[in-house]
């Protein structure tokens, strides 16, 4: 039986009913949640992104600005961040990466003070979930979680693999199954013999932006495969992700799209953190 795909839209279309509902209840004669999305340069990719959770973030009915810099030196983005760090009407700051060349992202990331980091990049906040005691979460991870929630598979005792050890991706993600009492393996680019490693996995995450690095030959009879991973195509213009689904979805139990699958879970659960850091700075948490 081929895979079963995972609809991750419909999902991410659930929590934004969910998160509307929330706003009803805690809202009446409150100030709205409140999320700022600084972009520097011009990076095209990166503008569709910040467009999306900006439009995502009024559609829940949050108040969201965007701060577009063409250009800036790093005194001024850090100037700038923490000026809107002290803006009490802001709950949640989002710094789009990849920031131009010459500007230090973790200097500008520690601007950002950690009740606001709902990217969870600070390294506070990254600090808190490799001790095991999580405070914000970086979203993409928390997404592909979360679809493993509602999908109802629950990650104890079962082998996790994670292809990819980025900061933003790979590394929570393996931390967060950690969490979840996974039992995890984490592989990278100087990994030997990856498919021998991402065979033993009854859960396999992906995030690499390698297209079709994952195949049928990479996977278990059965296994759950999160596909993290997006590449645009030059050619088509069509994106990407990392598993090759021709050979993969005869054998694997089942698998996120892309597009479609943790990609807009994404969104959904920066607008999660955002909400839970508004109800805590308001002192309803
Ligand atoms: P990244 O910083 O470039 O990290 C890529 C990781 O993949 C690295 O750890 C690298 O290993 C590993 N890798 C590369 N080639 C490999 C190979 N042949 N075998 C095994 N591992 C390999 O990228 P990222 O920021 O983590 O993003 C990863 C992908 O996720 C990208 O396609 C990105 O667009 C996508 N993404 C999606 C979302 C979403 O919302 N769905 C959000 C963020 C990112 P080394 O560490 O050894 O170099």
């Amino acid at each position: 039986m081929p895979a079963r795909v995972i609809d991750g839209r419909a999902h991410a279309r659930t929590i934004r009913h969910e998160l509307k509902l929330a706003m009803e209840r805690t809202l009446p004669g409150q100030r709205r949640p409140g999320i700022t999305v600084i972009q520097v340069g011009d990076d095209p990719s990166s503008t569709i992104y910040v467009r999306n959770k900006h439009r995502a973030a009024e559609e829940a009915g949050f108040h969201s600005s965007v701060e577009h810099f063409a250009t800036a030196t790093q005194s001024d983005l850090e100037h700038r961040i923490s000026a809107i760090a002290r803006d009490p009407a802001i709950d949640g700051i989002l710094l789009q990466m990849p920031l131009p060349d010459g500007l230090d992202p973790d200097r500008a990331l520690e601007c950002i003070p950690p009740d606001k980091d709902v990217d969870g990049l600070h390294p506070y906040n990254a600090g808190r979930l490799a001790q095991g005691s999580p405070s914000f979460i970086p979203a993409t991870p928390l997404g592909a979680l979360e679809l493993l929630r509602r999908e109802q598979v629950d990650p104890t005792g079962k082998r996790a693999v994670v292809v990819g050890r980025s900061r933003l991706v790979g590394r929570p993600m393996a931390l967060l199954l950690l969490q979840n009492h996974a039992t995890v393996t984490i592989c990278h680019a100087q990994t030997r013999d990856l498919s021998t490693v991402t065979r033993e996995a009854d859960i396999l995450v992906t995030a690499t932006g390698k297209p079709h690095l994952i195949t049928g030959d990479h996977v278990k009879p059965g296994a759950i495969v999160l596909d993290i991973g997006i590449t645009r195509d030059a050619a088509t213009n069509r994106l990407t992700g990392d598993v090759d689904r021709e050979t993969v979805d005869p054998v694997a139990g089942a698998v996120t799209p892309v597009p479609g699958g943790v990609g807009p879970m994404t969104i959904a659960m920066l607008l999660v953190n955002t909400l839970r850091a508004y109800r805590q700075h308001l002192g309803q948490v």
